[in-house]
C-alpha cells in the first residue's frame, strides 16, 4: 500500500513530545512490512536544514481568502522518504507550536491542505492517508469531502490517530473559513464547542479512527475520559480502535547504550548496580545501597499526577526512600519538586530540564519508575523503564494498564494502583518495597519487564490490518459527502 503519513513533528527532524517519537519510528515499521510509506511534516526553521540537506522537490498552492498561498516541497530521508512543506504560515524561526490558535490554526490548516496538494503535485497517489492529532484533522476532512468529485483521491482512505484527546485545536473556526473549508452537516454530531476544532473535523470524517492503546480507546468513550467528546466517539465506536505504540528498541537498548556507565541485559542484571551507583553520584544523592531509588522522568503537567505524587513522595522520603526526578514544564509543579529537594538533601534530587541522555541513566539505574498519571493515552516511559530494568509503579489507566502486568498477577512486570489519590499511591509504593525486600522476586520482576517485546512489529501489523479496513470504507459511510453539504456519506455510522 502507498501510505502518506502526516504529523506535526517527527524525530529526528523535530521532536517536542511522544508524537515525534511515534512519527519517527512507525513509518519505518510500516515500510518494513513492504509498504511504500512517505512521511510529510512542516518544514519548520527549527529543523537542522544543514544537517538533513533537503532538496527542492516541487511546489503547490493552497487556496486562501487573501489569494493562493504558495508552498514548496523539500525532500530528504530518514528511514523512509520524507517531505518537508514550507510556505507563508510555517515558521522559519525556532518555533514549532505557539500559544496562539490563530497562528497554529493557520500553520496546520496550510500544512493539512498543502499535504494533499503536494501529494498530487508529486504524483504520489496514496491508498491511505494516516493523519495524526488535531494538526492534521483538516486533511482527513478535506479528503472525505473532496474525494467524491476528485479522481486523484477517489480511492484514498483515511486513518486518523488520536495521541492525546484533550488537545483539539479548538477555536479554529474563523481560519477554516479563510481556507474555504465549508462545514458539513455531520459536524453537528460534535458538541457545539468542538465544531470549530481541527480534531473534530477529523474525528467526524475519518474512515478509521485509532488511539494509542486499547484501554484509552475505551476510556475516551466514557464521560470520565471523553473530555466532552465521548458521545460522539461512541457514535463512531465501530470505527475506533486502540493500537499500542511501540518503542525504538534499537536506540533504547541497555546492552549497547553509550549513555550508561555499564551496559547490561536481562542475563547480566548484576552489572546494573554500577549504573545505580553512577546515578546516585551524578544526582548528588547519599550512597545508600539499601534504600529504594525511585525515579521519575516526565513532562511536568497536570496529566502526569504530581498533585497526588507530591504528598506521597514527602512520606516516601521521610521513611527512608530516595528519589531522582527529571522533568520540566508547569512552574507550580517545578516549585513543589524543588521544595522536596531542599527538604531532603541527599535523599531527593530534582533536575528541571529536558535531558534525553540523563533520562537513559535514570531508566538504567533507578530501582523503580513512578508514573501516577491522571490519564495516559499510551505512555512510553513505562516501556523504556522496563526495557532498562527499572520496575514501573503506575496508575492503572490507558496504555499503562495495557503494557504493565501487576506483580500480583501471573507474569508480573510492575506495580499498578487504581485510585487517583496519595493514599493509593503510597500503598503501591509499600507493595513495591515488599517485593524489593525479596531480592529474587524483584530480579524476576525486572527480567520479565526487560524481556517483554515493546518493538513496533506487532503494532505495525495491526495498523496494516486497519489500513485494509479503511480501504473498505472509501466513498462509503464516513466519507464521500460533498462540500455542498449533502450528507450522503458524511454521517458516521452509529452502533
Ligand atoms: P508524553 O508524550 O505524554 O510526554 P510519554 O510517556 O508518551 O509521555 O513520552 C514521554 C517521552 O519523553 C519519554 O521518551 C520520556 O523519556 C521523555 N521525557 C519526558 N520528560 C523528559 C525530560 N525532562 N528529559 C528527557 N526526556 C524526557
Amino acid at each position: 500500500m502507498k501510505v502518506l503519513f502526516l504529523a506535526a513533528e517527527a524525530a529526528p527532524f523535530v521532536k517536542v513530545g511522544g508524537l515525534g517519537d511515534v512519527a519517527g519510528s512507525l513509518p519505518r515499521a510500516l515500510a518494513a512490512l513492504g509498504h511504500d510509506v512517505r512521511l510529510m511534516i512542516p518544514g519548520y526553521g527549527a529543523i537542522d536544514w544543514a544537517r538533513f540537506r533537503p532538496r527542492p522537490a516541487g511546489a503547490f498552492e493552497v487556496p486562501h481568502a487573501s489569494g493562493a498561498q504558495a508552498g514548496r516541497i523539500w525532500e530528504t530521508e530518514s528511514d523512509v522518504p520524507v517531505w518537508l512543506l514550507t510556505g507563508p504560515p510555517i515558521p522559519t524561526d525556532g518555533g514549532v507550536y505557539s500559544a496562539s490558535i490563530a497562528e497554529d490554526a493557520r500553520k496546520f490548516l496550510f500544512f493539512s491542505l498543502g499535504a494533499l496538494a503536494a501529494s498530487r503535485a508529486l504524483g504520489f497517489r496514496p491508498d491511505v492517508v494516516h493523519a495524526n492529532d488535531w494538526h492534521t484533522g483538516p486533511a482527513v476532512y478535506r479528503l472525505a469531502t473532496a474525494r467524491g468529485s476528485d479522481p486523484f483521491f477517489r480511492d484514498t482512505a483515511s486513518l486518523y490517530t488520536i495521541h492525546n484527546l484533550p488537545y483539539t485545536g479548538r477555536g479554529a473556526g474563523a481560519y477554516l473559513a479563510e481556507y474555504a473549508l465549508a462545514t458539513m452537516p455531520a459536524l453537528a454530531l460534535l458538541p457545539e464547542w468542538a465544531r470549530d476544532s481541527m480534531l473534530g473535523l477529523g474525528l467526524v470524517t475519518a474512515d478509521v479512527i485509532t488511539t494509542v492503546s486499547p484501554t484509552y480507546a475505551r476510556e475516551i468513550q466514557t464521560p470520565q475520559g471523553g473530555h466532552g467528546l465521548d458521545a460522539m466517539l461512541r457514535l463512531r465506536g465501530d470505527r475506533l480502535h486502540g493500537v499500542l505504540n511501540g518503542i525504538d528498541v534499537g536506540s533504547w537498548d541497555p546492552a549497547t547504550d553509550p549513555a550508561l556507565a555499564e551496559r547490561f541485559d536481562s542475563t547480566t542484571l548484576e552489572r546494573r548496580a554500577e549504573n545505580r551507583t553512577a546515578l546516585t553520584d551524578e544526582a548528588g544523592l547519599d550512597a545508600d545501597p539499601n534504600a529504594f531509588l525511585l525515579g521519575m522522568v516526565s513532562r511536568l503537567d497536570s496529566q502526569k499526577g504530581f498533585d497526588v505524587a507530591l504528598p506521597a513522595l514527602s512520606r516516601w522520603l521521610e521513611s527512608g526512600g530516595q528519589l531522582v526526578v527529571l522533568g520540566s514544564g508547569d512552574p507550580t509543579i517545578e516549585r513543589g519538586l524543588a521544595d522536596l529537594e531542599l527538604r531532603f538533601p541527599g535523599r531527593a534530587s530534582v533536575r528541571l530540564r529536558f535531558d534525553p541522555q540523563y533520562s537513559r541513566r535514570i531508566y538504567g539505574g533507578a530501582d523503580g519508575i513512578l508514573i501516577p498519571s491522571r490519564y495516559e493515552p499510551c505512555g512510553l516511559t513505562q516501556m523504556l523503564a522496563m526495557r532498562y530494568g527499572a520496575v514501573p509503579i503506575a496508575r492503572r489507566t490507558g496504555g499503562l494498564a495495557d503494557t504493565i502486568v501487576d506483580v500480583g498477577d501471573p507474569g508480573g512486570t510492575g506495580v499498578l494502583f487504581d485510585g487517583y489519590d496519595p493514599v493509593s499511591l503510597a500503598h503501591a509504593l509499600e507493595r513495591a518495597l515488599r517485593v524489593y525486600a525479596h531480592r529474587q522476586s524483584w530480579i524476576e520482576l525486572q527480567r520479565r519487564g526487560m524481556e517483554t517485546d515493546f518493538s513496533w512489529n506487532r503494532s505495525a501489523a495491526e495498523y496494516q490490518a486497519l489500513f485494509r479496513e479503511a480501504l473498505k470504507y472509501r466513498g462509503g459511510a464516513a466519507g464521500g459527502s460533498s462540500e455542498s453539504g449533502e450528507d450522503a456519506g458524511g454521517h458516521p455510522r452509529g452502533r
